[in-house]
């Protein structure tokens, strides 16, 4: 592994240059924890890093610390010494989010993001409104929209193609791909996009094949979770507990839990925008805190009466809080569901490995018996 395959280009190597004087390299961070941080070293060594004191104070606030994804400058440590983050260089690219609650504070989620792949599909998951949020915080972010319509072999190819154009007008700079992760069929694109050192995040609704692509892209069974192995007891492979990961063609993806809760996040504001017409209505109520019941001056209820608005609109307004609780508890029920079916594969998985396992143990066994007679 070089940097340039960790996604190191001119822009960091200028920032890196411009830096005083100093025995520092760079180093990708690839993991966050409470106490430190993982990063990639040039040569591929993954190490520990902890954050120093400078870096620490001189951050204005959570977004200004480093995140997944950032290029750092760490000093290298002697014997017994932590490596640890004396810069974080600029970004090119930040997804964030605003914390719930706490409308002020910004977390950054995944730094030096090149491009975001949304998988969704033409039928269940269709939803242009949602896509619509997709879009603007991609642009935010500064990466380039990607949008997978996955699944396309469960839908007519009219269906799949209208789908993508309605996409296309929404975003006329996100490429749209029809593809089916499944039968491994239209995925090549995202290798014409994956160019050396490009990284990707995948997000999506649960259910829609994140999982199946990331396992095409890898070329080999490699589960997208942090499920532990149920037959060696380690996480699957190494990379348990990393959020950035190499990919063995070429590229690196981005995947943590808070990129996952984007989904949700999207649903979210795509429900209370559906009512932004009833909420432009009540801008007119006489009080602010109208609850829009028996309120003197409601602005709604006028309008209810006088044939505006579908009073069943009104109610499911009212309840809009309500929805948003049953969209959780669908979400959450999909998601359940979905790593129930994980679980269940790997399980069949692991079992057919032990068979193997046993077998192949037996095997040597019966050599070792061999040997053992012959020596007697
Ligand atoms: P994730 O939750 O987004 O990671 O979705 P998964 O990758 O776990 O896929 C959910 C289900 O959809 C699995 O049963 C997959 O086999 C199936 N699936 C994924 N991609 C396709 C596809 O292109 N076509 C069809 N028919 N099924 C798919
Ligand atoms: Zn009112």
């Amino acid at each position: 592994m070089t940097l340039a395959d960790l996604g190191w280009n001119s822009f960091f190597a200028d920032a890196f240059a411009a830096l005083p004087a100093n025995d520092w390299v760079p180093a990708r961070l690839i993991r966050e924890s409470p106490i430190n941080y993982g990063a990639f070293l040039e040569d591929g060594e993954e190490i520990d890093v902890v954050l120093s004191g400078k870096v620490w104070h001189d951050a204005k606030n959570d977004a200004d610390l480093p995140a997944v994804g950032d290029w750092v400058a760490v000093s290298v440590g002697g014997d017994n010494e932590d490596y640890v983050i004396r810069a974080r260089l600029p970004r090119q690219s930040c997804f964030s989010r605003k914390m719930p609650g706490k409308s002020a504070e910004e977390q950054v989620i995944g730094a030096n993001i090149d491009i975001v792949t949304v998988v969704t599909d033409a039928g269940e998951d269709f939803n242009p409104r949602r896509m619509e949020r997709y879009f603007t915080l991609i642009q935010r972010s500064g990466a380039k929209p990607v949008v997978l319509l996955n699944k396309a072999d469960l839908y007519p190819k009219k269906q799949n193609q209208e789908a993508s154009e309605i996409l296309q007008q929404l975003s006329p700079d996100a490429s749209i791909h029809i593809t089916s992760a499944l039968h491994n069929t239209g995925l090549k694109v995202l290798l014409a996009h994956l160019k050396r050192g490009t990284t990707m995040c995948i997000v999506g609704s649960s259910g829609v094949g994140k999982s199946t692509l990331v396992n095409q892209l890898y070329g080999e069974d490699w589960q997208w979770t942090d499920d532990v192995n149920e037959v060696t007891g380690k996480g699957r492979h190494t990379t348990t507990s990393r959020e950035l990961v190499p990919l063995p063609k070429r590229g690196l993806i981005i995947d943590n839990p808070g990129m996952r809760e984007i989904q949700m996040w999207t649903d979210e504001q795509t429900l209370r925008e559906s009512f932004a017409d009833v909420d432009d209505i009540a801008l007119h109520c006489r009080f602010q805190d109208c609850k829009h019941g028996n309120d003197a001056g409601c602005a709604i209820r006028a309008a209810v009466t006088a044939g505006k608005l579908d009073p069943a609109r009104l109610d499911s307004y009212l309840r809009l809080d309500d929805e948003i609780e049953k969209l959780r508890r669908r979400q959450k029920k999909r998601q359940i569901n979905t790593e129930r079916r994980a679980k269940r594969d790997h399980r069949v998985k692991a079992r057919n490995l032990n068979d193997r396992i046993q077998l192949e143990a037996d095997e040597i066994g019966l050599m070792r018996h061999g040997d053992d007679s012959d020596l007697d």
